[in-house]
């Protein structure tokens, strides 16, 4: 076959430039999360998880699981079709009443993942918005870019959080030019947050609406984990909030929420939803199980974020170059795409520690970085062992540690 070669040429690229993925073969298993059991190319080992985005551990709680087996038991594994077609379930239905509670909305509609609920719920918003212009993020998902694209939309980027910068482009639209602010409020590989009240006021001063991702904040901010926006008691003030149900909730899905009629017209709009296959309703009942327990407890919230503080304050004690973050991610800057990739690697062959190198395009070439989200179930010794275990790999890879570090030795 000719075309093979096409194929061959850009894989061959893809490890040329220290780009090739490779995807660790892990089994989790109830009980033990995060330890797991890695199958490697000597068999098979045992591994502390320090990169899930199952941020709670919430995948394997006891109602949660319960909640997905009891309900296919009941009512069998598949949707059966879309929305439109059987696929509109009770669990489904009663998911987005849980999910417009959640975030203070009159409705909200769920989609098959985070991503394609912001490819199509973007897309569609601002293709029924007449001479939309669309203010986006610097630093925004694919699942966002992907969705400003599809629109077809005019689009001006902004300097990541850079409120000046959004002003600018928001005066020089004019008042009469409707406008849609697309952005995030927790930039996953940095853990910044953006300034949603000042985004707001923007929105407000120069009436345009907004789209708020919270993927990385639902579930684990806010009394209720209703996100950053709730805990900074802003949800109000937001147009349109999207999230996952695969993060911190632990199952697989994805959402909006807003204005009812809003909600509407996208529901009867968006190809993205209209024609594909509903969420199983085991899905949509374990989900809504997880996020009923969210709204109720903070135990798991809290000892997320004291094993996050702590694993920060562990390791820039130890001298690794932790990068400032305000929330419960933990990136390490190595710099460098091939150390990144063999400080990884090390990591799980040496230590049975299992971080995923974050290379570029995910973030810039230059900061490659170990990106490290610890969990509730870290427990202090685990958090010990990975600080000796990075200064041992750092060593190793001739990586740089503070100057203070080695003083103290
Ligand atoms: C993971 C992610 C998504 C996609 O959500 P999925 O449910 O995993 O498809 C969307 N936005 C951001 C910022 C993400 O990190």
């Amino acid at each position: 076959m000719t075309y093979k070669r096409f194929f061959e040429d850009a894989v061959a690229r893809l490890k040329d430039e220290r780009r090739y993925r490779v995807f660790a073969d892990l089994e989790r298993s109830v009980g033990r999360f995060p330890r797991a059991a890695w199958h490697g190319p000597e068999g098979v080992r045992d591994v502390v998880i320090w990169c899930s985005n199952d941020y709670l551990g919430m995948g394997h709680h006891p109602d949660v699981i319960e909640a997905m087996a009891g309900c296919a038991r009941r009512m069998g594994t598949g949707a059966g079709g879309t929305r439109n077609i059987s696929g509109t379930s009770h669990p489904v239905v009663e998911l987005e009443r849980e999910l417009a509670d959640l975030h203070g909305k009159e409705a909200a509609l769920v989609f098959t993942s985070g991503y394609v609920s912001n490819q199509t719920g973007i897309s569609t918003l601002a293709r029924l918005i007449p001479d939309c212009l669309i203010l986006s993020d610097a630093l925004n998902h694919n699942s966002m870019i992907e969705g400003v694209r599809q629109s077809g939309c005019a689009k001006q980027v902004f300097r990541h959080n850079d409120l000046e910068h959004l002003e600018q482009l928001l005066k020089a639209a004019g008042a009469e030019r409707n406008k849609l602010i697309v952005f995030e409020s927790v930039y996953s590989m940095d853990g910044d947050t953006s300034p949603i009240a000042a985004i707001c006021d923007l929105a407000d001063r120069y009436r345009a609406m907004t789209y708020i991702d919270e993927v990385h904040a639902v579930g684990m901010y806010g009394p209720r984990g209703g996100g950053i926006a709730e805990r900074d008691g802003v949800m109000h003030r937001l147009d349109i909030v999207e999230g996952t149900l695969g993060k911190a909730f632990g199952v697989m899905g994805g959402y909006i929420a807003g204005d009812a009629v809003v909600i509407d017209a996208v529901r009867s709009h968006a190809a993205g939803f209209i024609f594909t296959t509903a969420l199983p309703p085991a899905i949509a009942s374990a989900a809504a199980v997880s996020i009923r327990h969210l709204k109720a407890s903070d135990r798991e919230r809290d000892a997320q974020q004291r094993q996050a503080a702590r694993t920060k304050r562990v390791l820039a004690l130890a001298g690794l170059p932790v990068m400032a973050s305000e929330t419960h991610i933990v990136p390490v800057l190595v710099g460098d795409a091939e150390k990144c990739k063999a400080a990884s690697d090390r990591l799980l062959r040496q230590h049975g520690i299992y971080i995923q190198p974050i290379n570029y395009p995910t973030v810039p070439r230059g900061t490659e970085r170990l990106r490290i989200t610890p969990g509730p179930a870290h427990t202090d010794a685990m958090i010990d062992d990975l600080a000796a275990s990075l200064i041992e790999t750092w060593l190793a890879l001739d990586l740089p540690l503070k100057p203070w570090a080695d003083a103290a030795e």
